[in-house]
């Protein structure tokens, strides 16, 4: 057996192997769609290597024209795959037509058929190296590692091209490819399930962040950011506040509307408490019908009337179905300055006892707590 057979029998192989693995990757949904693209890409590597140690033996244009068109394909489901990953807006039609150009120039200059191939392959993968590079949302590790693996497989496509001295002589320029291709495709398949493993990660993340039901952070979040906020306030000296709210009579709405209806009033206020509040701000629902603004560099009279802007909005909530319904909440508002030291397990409670204090003055209104005194403060106006 020589070079060129051992290295395309091992790289069929190779793409066999690496097929089977990437039937196991599965995930969230996200990135879902490219999955195919590049089972489908290992596949035929794959078949185009088999197919060549039928070449590298027996020559004739019917072979030649298969074996580019398995070399096209490959190319172009390696690049509609990483399109759909970078989620970039790259016209496909202009990868059919470049993969069209190829077929018609490597048939019509059929003694340059391997440079045609080599300098096509070259285009592709510095294309994608590119959109993986500009990814929607940030290239992760794993994206990074396969746009450096398509830039290198370029390079030694250029390189086999015009570095071996004579640009004419095809059958080192064919040895050396193949010899690299090993490599590159194991570097690509390791780099795409980094990449799939890195997004899984981030899709848990995210979704241990928030709350099912009504998309907004949940209670765990508040605490995670809450230290990263304090500390900010710290090191910069600025005042810290919390809002407490919690949906007055809302086991009324549930007996008298149902449960659904109450979901529903549910997502209303979080979309409502969202839409009015900074970047900054951490939106959350601290469980049932509760929730809880943390807003960084915010001083009291601010926090005040962020509270009232949000009761407000929470009172013009208008539920289909269910129009003549209204909806109000209560509020406890706490600010801490960087000398009380404040920690948010304080703000809470605080924030929580002027809350009740809210209920008790007849509800849809706002009252205020001092951090350092327990159960002391004033109430808002009354609505
Ligand atoms: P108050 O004005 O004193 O706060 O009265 P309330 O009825 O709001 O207070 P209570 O704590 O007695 O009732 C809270 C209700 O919230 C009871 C519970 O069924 C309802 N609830 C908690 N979580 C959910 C939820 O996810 N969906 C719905 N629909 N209801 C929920
Ligand atoms: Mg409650
Ligand atoms: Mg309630």
């Amino acid at each position: 057996m020589d070079t060129q057979t051992a290295a395309a029998v091992s790289g069929a192989l190779l793409g066999l192997v690496l097929t089977a693995a990437s039937m196991q990757l599965k995930g969230f949904g996200g990135q879902t769609a490219a999955r195919p693209m590049f089972r489908a890409f290992f596949l035929l590597v794959s078949l185009y290597l088999l197919l060549l140690t039928v070449a590298i033996r027996r020559d004739g244009p019917a072979l030649a024209l298969l074996l580019d068109l398995v070399f096209a394909t490959c190319h172009s489901l390696f690049i509609l795959g990483v399109i759909r990953r970078s989620e970039r807006p790259f016209p496909r039609g202009v990868i059919v037509l470049w993969g069209a150009l190829y077929l018609a120039v490597s048939a019509t200059a059929a003694s340059y058929r391997v440079q045609v191939g080599l300098l096509y392959s070259a285009s592709v993968f510095l294309l994608g190296a590119t959109l993986l590079l500009y990814r929607r949302g940030g290239a992760n590790l794993g994206d990074r590692g396969m746009a450096i693996t398509a830039i290198a497989w370029s390079a030694s496509c250029l390189f086999s091209i015009f570095g071996l001295g004579k640009p004419d002589d095809a059958s080192p320029q064919l040895t050396l490819s193949l010899i690299f291709a090993l490599p590159v495709v194991t570097a690509l398949a390791v780099c795409l399930f980094l990449s799939y493993v890195l997004d899984d990660r981030e899709d848990l993340r995210n979704q241990a962040a928030r709350d099912a039901l009504t998309e907004i952070h949940n209670r765990r979040y508040l605490f995670e950011r809450a230290a990263d906020i304090f500390s900010l306030m710290r090191r910069q000296h600025t005042p810290v506040s919390l809002i407490m709210l919690d949906v007055d009579h809302f086991k009324w709405i549930n007996d008298r509307l149902g449960h659904a209806t109450g979901d529903q009033a549910l997502r209303a206020i979080a979309r409502s408490l969202t839409q009015d509040s900074r970047l900054e701000d951490v939106v959350a629902r601290m469980g049932g019908e509760e929730f809880a603004v943390l807003m960084p560099n915010t001083t009291l009279p601010e926090a005040m009337a962020k509270a009232e802007r949000l009761r407000r909005g929470i009172e013009a909530i208008r539920i289909p179905g269910a129009e003549s319904e209204h909806i109000s909440a209560s509020f406890g508002v706490v600010n801490g300055e960087p000398a009380d030291r404040p920690n948010l397990e304080t703000m809470l409670q605080r924030a929580d006892e002027a809350m009740y204090r809210a209920k008790a003055a007849g509800r849809n209104t706002i009252a205020q707590a001092e951090l350092g005194k327990a159960d002391s403060g004033t109430l808002g106006q009354r609505h």
